[in-house]
């Protein structure tokens, strides 16, 4: 699965969403979340983000590797 990392915080462009073809990023207060069950990871989203805030999971970097659960955590709280 992708995940979208820190540097989305604040930001939210949503290009992301727009080039989702399975429309799994959604919408927190602060940052965008992708679902890890619905991700079919084509890689569409990474390269439209302004910020490159997202990852495919095993290139995340290690200071925001925790942010792998933070997306998934984000839909067990829904
Ligand atoms: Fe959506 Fe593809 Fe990005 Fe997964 S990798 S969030 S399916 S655009």
């Amino acid at each position: 699965t992708y995940t979208i990392a820190q540097s989305c915080v604040d930001v939210l462009d949503k290009a992301c969403i727009e080039e989702c073809p399975v429309d799994c990023i959604y919408e927190g207060e602060r940052m965008l979340y992708i679902h890890p069950d619905e991700c079919v990871d084509c890689g569409a989203c990474e390269p439209v983000c302004p910020v490159e805030a997202i990852y495919y999971e095993d290139d995340v970097p290690e200071q925001w590797k925790e942010y792998t659960k933070i997306n998934a955590d984000f839909f067990e709280d829904l």
